[in-house]
């Protein structure tokens, strides 16, 4: 029988969360409440639309003379791996389809669970909030813990891995900050490149529109040179960045 989640919508031709042209399917629910979330109408479980990993590859097949050669398939969210059966059912036709398969997630999530969806995994984009572990609750409303420990096994297992880390000023730009997660990213042994995102207000008036306070009002985006002084501190443990 196939399965069955919840989902926020799909976005047929992306281009940032992954390599090439990608079908990319957002999912409905996140255990966090990040700060600057663009997508907070992606928190609760409830909403969104429920579809089938049937419909879904239907739906892909449409795009597959697009995605297949240096694209692929990317799951993100809200938190995948909150719907670990149902992803990597998604995961796992991408595969029979011989498509690249991409899962953008938080990391915050049993480690049991998550092996078993990283299976049919080529590439994880792996969020990490922070570094300094007051900063990542403060940032998330979650502990850092679980982050930490998916990005060390996927180091073990050499998951070909991207991290990504948003640059807000005033809340995540503090360079022991950028530098404690340098550090630990440069200790990986899978991690392809970083993806620093500079903040952006674009999901504000979501933020409106729910009822939800949104405390970054006043937050300004970051200049250009504090983008590169993160370039910089990443680069200089050797890191590849973009
Ligand atoms: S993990 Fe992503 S979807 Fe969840 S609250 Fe944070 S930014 Fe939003």
């Amino acid at each position: 029988m196939t399965s069955v989640g919840q989902i926020h919508s799909v976005e047929t031709c992306g281009t940032v969360d992954g390599p090439g042209i990608r079908f990319v399917i957002f999912t409905e629910g996140c255990p966090l409440r990040c700060l600057y979330c663009h997508n907070p109408d992606c928190r609760n479980f409830t909403s969104g639309k429920q579809t089938t990993v049937d419909d879904l590859i239907t739906e892909i097949q449409k795009y597959k003379s697009y995605i297949s050669s240096s694209g692929g398939v990317t799951v993100s969210g809200g938190e995948p791996l909150m719907q670990p059966e149902f992803v990597k059912e998604i995961f796992r036709r991408c595969h029979e389809l011989h498509l690249h398969t991409a899962l953008d997630t938080s990391g915050y999530a049993d480690l049991q669970v998550a092996k078993s969806v990283l299976e049919y995994v080529d590439l994880v984009l792996l969020d990490i909030k922070s570094f300094d572990p007051l900063t990542y609750v403060k940032v998330t409303s979650v502990s850092i813990e679980p982050t930490l420990a998916l990005a060390t096994y996927l180091s073990e297992i050499n998951k070909p891995t991207w991290i990504r880390f948003v640059l807000v000023p005033q809340l995540t730009d503090a360079p022991h900050n950028i530098e404690g997660l340098a550090k630990f990213v440069s200790n990986l042994k899978n991690v392809e490149k970083v993806e620093i995102l500079p903040f952006h207000k674009m999901g504000e008036y979501k933020w409106e529109k729910l009822g939800f306070d949104y405390q970054l009002k006043d937050t300004p985006i970051p200049t250009p040179e504090a983008i590169q002084q993160a370039v910089d501190i990443f680069s200089s443990y050797g890191l590849k960045v973009q």
